[in-house]
């Protein structure tokens, strides 16, 4: 599966590539998918797996601005 060129299934417009931020603790993370449902930890709000993260790349239509996202370890920050 390549990443690369990806159409608008809305408008067949041209989608950019990009990531949603997550603005915790001060710092900009890129999201990240989790598998299972959320439990409250009272530690850290949401008690997360960490073995079962994986980050979400989301590619933005040029044209119509729809959003798709793709949860696929390529896409962590490097
Ligand atoms: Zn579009």
């Amino acid at each position: 599966m390549t990443m690369n060129q990806q159409i608008c299934p809305k408008c067949q417009g041209e989608m950019e590539q990009g990531f949603v931020l997550d603005n915790t603790h001060g710092a900009r993370i890129v999201s990240h998918w989790s598998s299972g449902q959320p439990k409250k930890s009272f530690w850290t709000g949401t008690k997360l797996s960490e073995d079962k993260q994986i980050p979400i790349g989301t590619f933005r239509c040029k044209d119509c601005g729809y959003l798709e996202s793709f949860a696929r370890p390529e896409f962590d920050a490097s």
